[in-house]
């Protein structure tokens, strides 16, 4: 999608911090970390927001799910706790319209998020 920042660091047409990659997954640093460890999971493929993941994606979703699970193991905070977030639309806070999960870890975070 042109225009759209996430499509760029995954064409490598905009530089990224890339942790991980697959043939449909994309995973980076947040460039404004709200916690010890933000990473940023997307699929390659451009969706505007997780309205747009639908059944014939679910193995798509099941794969940026499976990502996370591995990158907190491979990072080690498996065990002390992370949280995974996909904010949607305007009242959910979703500021890139490309379908992003964030994931966190390396503190004790809040809840309820504000
Ligand atoms: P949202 O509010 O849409 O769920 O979150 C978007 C996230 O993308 C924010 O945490 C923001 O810091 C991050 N972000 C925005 N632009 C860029 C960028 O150009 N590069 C990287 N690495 N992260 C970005
Ligand atoms: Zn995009």
């Amino acid at each position: 999608m042109p225009d759209c920042i996430f499509c760029k660091i995954a064409n490598k047409e905009m530089p990224a911090e890339i942790i991980f990659e697959d043939e449909q997954v994309l995973v980076f640093k947040d460039v404004k970390p709200v916690a010890p460890v933000h990473l940023l999971l997307i699929p390659k493929k451009h969706y505007t927001s997780l309205l747009d993941l639908g059944e014939a994606d679910a193995g798509l979703a099941g794969s940026l799910q499976a990502t996370a699970v591995r990158i907190a193991r491979d990072f080690g905070f498996a065990e002390q706790g992370f949280r995974v977030v996909c904010n949607c639309g305007r009242d959910g806070g979703q500021l890139v319209a490309h379908v992003h999960y964030h994931l966190l870890a390396g503190r004790a975070l809040k809840w309820p998020p504000g």
